[in-house]
């Protein structure tokens, strides 16, 4: 089916072998194309050119403080939950310039930033990332202070949406409402399905962007058939959540048990290593550093990345406000659940499960809550 772009809400089908042109369509507008390939043995987002850049026939294995890939054998491109990258590092990258300047004679001069705002496309991301990044939209891009490195980064994006018919062990997006299925933000949303006869892509365009894409692409409508296998498949990855959370009254509940002791108890587990604020899509918390090469004729100030786990982190003028290791999981456990709903409207969590599987002590966010949960009830009941 050929046609110079297709309607938004229009489902289409894209057979396997046709997958490339989808890419070299992208290329070809001067997008810098990313997705999920396989690196050191993790699924992670990387550059990719062609279909064998993808996973191909690989899957993955979560539990907490547990990720395996394995192998499948059955071709498929998108049969694995997320991995230890977000989609932050490219819109919120771990380590930016924010100026540079050169010595000239007894004073310094700022240096002119060249560099082109860039032109991105993200292929694959799932609706728990979707909802994340539309979280840091709302931080970066929204009210009185605005990320300029954020917007820029973020303002030529084109998004391909892959919808789960697999869950991980550590998923819990149905309990926080943000998947498993991709409802908006994107400019097209694929579903793969592999059965005994074909290996095809249901595709549904989000944008106008994404319809004239598509639109190069070799598609046939799609039939009932295909609709509803599609429908079935989602519903399985639903089915197959590997974690849930009660979220009825969790700010209160929170709020109301910020000395209770399971806190104790959590922080004689956690290491504060940062990994779980490190892997979280929506976390932003960063610290700024400058520098000066060898000869002090050239500084640089950078932002970095930095972890409420660190005691440096709350540090104001002569000590850390959080010195103790349950203070700081407290406060990141509170504010993703809690504080978060009053400062930006939403949950700062969106259920994706990197925190429990890539925390080296095995901690459960939703343990956690789960346990002071069943203990209030327990005291009030008593
Ligand atoms: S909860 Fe786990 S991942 Fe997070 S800081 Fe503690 S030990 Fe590290
Ligand atoms: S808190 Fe954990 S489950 Fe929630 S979004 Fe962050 S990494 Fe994902």
């Amino acid at each position: 089916m050929t046609k110079s772009s297709f309607q938004i809400g229009e489902l289409l089908i894209v057979e396997l072998e046709h997958f490339q042109q989808l890419l070299d369509a992208l290329w070809n507008r001067d997008f810098a194309v990313y997705g999920p390939t396989v690196k050191d043995m993790a699924i992670v987002h990387d550059e990719v050119k062609a279909v064998y850049d993808f996973p191909i026939g690989w899957t993955d294995e979560q539990e907490a403080a547990h990720y395996q890939l394995k192998k499948t054998g059955n071709g498929a491109l998108f049969n694995y939950v997320v991995g230890p990258h977000t989609w932050k590092k490219y819109l919120f990258p771990p380590k930016v310039s924010l100026w540079e300047a050169k010595k000239e004679g007894a004073l310094f001069e700022i240096l002119p930033d060249k560099s082109s705002p860039p032109k991105m496309a993200f292929i694959g991301i799932r609706a728990c990332d979707l909802s994340a990044i539309m979280i840091q939209d709302n931080i970066f891009t929204k009210g009185d202070y605005k990320d300029s490195i954020y917007l820029r980064n973020r303002k030529n994006n084109f998004i391909l949406a892959v919808n789960c018919t697999k869950s991980g062990g550590g998923c819990f997006c149905i309990s926080m409402g943000t998947g498993p299925k991709a409802t908006k933000g994107f400019d097209l949303a694929l579903t793969e399905i592999i059965d005994d006869k074909r290996h095809y892509f249901l595709f549904e365009v989000g944008s106008e962007l994404g319809g004239e894409i598509l639109s190069q692409v070799t598609t046939q409508a799609a039939g009932e058939t295909e609709k509803q296998t599609v429908e079935k498949a989602i519903n399985q990855a639903k089915n197959q959540m590997g974690r849930a959370l009660d979220t009825r009254g969790i700010k209160e509940l929170l709020y109301d048990n910020s000395e209770h002791p399971r806190w104790d108890d959590v922080a004689s587990r956690c290491l504060t290593c940062g990994n779980c604020t490190m892997v979280c899509p929506t976390c932003f918390c960063s610290n700024i550093e400058d520098y000066t090469d060898l000869t002090g004729k050239l500084a640089n100030r950078q932002r970095r990345w930095d972890s409420c786990f660190t005691l440096e982190h709350s540090y104001i003028h002569g000590g850390s406000v959080r010195s103790s290791v349950k203070a700081r999981y407290r406060q990141w456990l509170t504010h993703k659940f809690a504080s978060w709903i009053d400062q930006f409207g939403t949950s700062g969590c969106v259920g994706c499960g990197r925190c429990i599987t890539w925390c080296p002590s095995g901690i459960d966010v939703t343990e956690e809550i789960k346990e002071i949960r069943r203990s209030v009830k327990v005291s009030t009941a008593v």
